[in-house]
């Protein structure tokens, strides 16, 4: 049997699925909603290759940044139709859109009916719109690595996106073998973890939604876009205004219920593995930029994400300082902080709750305003301390990122 890594460790990429060439191994969902790989002991021929190919195992064969820290970009796409409908400043779309519409194949993660989250292929810019806007819930990428490696060979240009682990996955199955690699871009965002795949449905089971259409919307502004759009049964639209009635976001944005190998996460970290890295330029003074519908930080760490980002036309760029970029984006030098109610939230307890039930601790608990004003004040006396801690040693791993970038430059 192989040894792949601990459910703690592993991050549940599914490049092991990929490697098995007997089939062996498949993604599946715990008992905690999380995926993880399964192997079949009468099927596995103890060959090694998923462990050979698992990133996980081989942290210290992985490449990271080319260009040595160039100073990051506060950036945006030029084509409105495209950062409507992205989280932030539309990059990924532009870049993808440019890449599409020269003869090239795009992966990354889009939404399906039932509201999972799946890696999928484009070939045309009528598709784009699956791949666009954040998706926080984990995407399921088997068979994903393999198509990318068969396009490759056929001599196609491919660009990658997906999560930090996704990339760092996607290296470690190729080998860096430069034949293959010398037609691959690979762009990740930035990631603060992927929560239990029992969320959604749960949010699902609580709204008496169809289905998810929307992570974040640009309805009230970008800055306001942390709210999640569904489809009703009767074909209306919901979208979650109050933060409040948001139990999705809200639930995501406590950090309780992401997988246990985020908190530790290797990828949480300046060095990066891919081209391109993006994420929402929080940046220190909001003032600066004033662009309504989305500003995104980007890294550029290699010459091949020069050529997909800096020579652009089509994006606005302006460089900006690591001091107001960094200490804002934790995951750019940091796992994000463990949770002290990590576990007490029996997520996967609910979920077998009758309908009843649910609608009952929802509308009664969570969308209840004193509730929720009692529930926060309680949350924030139990945690001050250990929130006091962590914001502390947050403070000291920026200081010393910061002090790190300055005495490179
Ligand atoms: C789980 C998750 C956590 C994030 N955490 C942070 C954070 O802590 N700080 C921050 O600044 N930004 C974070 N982001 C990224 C941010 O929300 C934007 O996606 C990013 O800034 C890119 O914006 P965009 O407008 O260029 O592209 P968008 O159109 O918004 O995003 C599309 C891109 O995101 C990828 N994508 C979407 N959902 C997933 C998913 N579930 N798994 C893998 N890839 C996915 C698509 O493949 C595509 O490449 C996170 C995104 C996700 C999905």
């Amino acid at each position: 049997m192989p040894n792949l890594p601990k459910e703690k460790d592993c991050c549940g990429c599914a490049a092991c699925v990929d490697s098995c060439p007997k089939k062996a191994i498949s993604l599946k969902e715990s008992k905690n909603g999380y995926f993880f790989p399964f192997v079949n002991e009468d099927l596995c021929i103890n060959c090694k290759l998923c462990e050979k190919n698992c990133h996980i195992l081989h942290q210290d064969e992985l490449k990271r940044n080319d260009l040595a820290y160039e100073k990051p970009y506060a950036a945006w796409t030029l084509d409105d139709e495209l950062i409507k409908h992205s989280a932030s400043g539309g990059i990924f779309a532009q870049i993808a859109k440019d890449f599409l519409q020269n003869g090239g194949f795009v992966y990354g993660a889009a939404l399906q009916d039932d509201s999972t989250v799946k890696h999928i292929e484009i070939s045309s810019v009528e598709e784009l719109r699956k791949l666009q806007n954040s998706k926080y819930q984990q995407s399921n990428a088997s068979g994903i690595y393999t198509q990318v490696k068969k396009r490759l060979t056929e001599g196609y240009k491919v660009l990658f996106s997906g999560v930090p682990c996704q990339a760092g996955a996607l290296y470690t199955f190729l080998h860096y073998n430069e034949a293959l690699l010398k037609n691959l871009f690979v762009l990740e965002i930035v990631c603060h973890g992927v929560p239990t795949n029992h969320l959604s449905k749960l949010a699902l089971k609580f709204t008496g939604a169809k289905k998810i259409l929307k992570y974040r919307t640009k309805s009230k502004g970008w800055l306001e876009g942390n709210r999640i759009t569904y489809e009703m049964p009767d074909g209306s639209i919901l979208e979650c205004t109050k933060r409040r009635k948001d139990f999705l976001f809200r639930s995501y944005l406590t950090m309780s219920n992401i997988r246990e190998n985020c908190y530790t996460c290797k990828y949480a970290r300046i060095d990066r593995v891919s081209d391109l890295t993006l994420c929402d330029f929080w940046e220190v003074n909001q003032k600066k930029f004033n662009h309504r519908d989305g500003i995104s930080l980007v890294l550029v760490n290699s010459a091949r994400g020069r050529t997909l980002f800096v020579d652009n036309p089509h994006i606005y760029k302006e460089q900006v300082s690591w001091e107001e970029s960094i200490p804002q984006n934790q995951n750019l030098y940091m796992p994000t902080n463990r949770q002290l109610f990590k576990g007490c939230f029996k997520i996967s307890k609910i979920m077998n709750y009758p309908d009843w039930l649910c609608k009952v601790i929802f509308q009664n608990g969570f969308e209840n305003k004193y509730i929720n004003k009692i529930f926060f004040i309680l949350q924030s006396l139990f945690t001050y301390p250990l929130k006091k801690k962590q914001k502390k040693e947050q403070a000291r791993k920026a200081h010393e990122t910061l002090k790190m970038l300055k005495d490179f430059q």
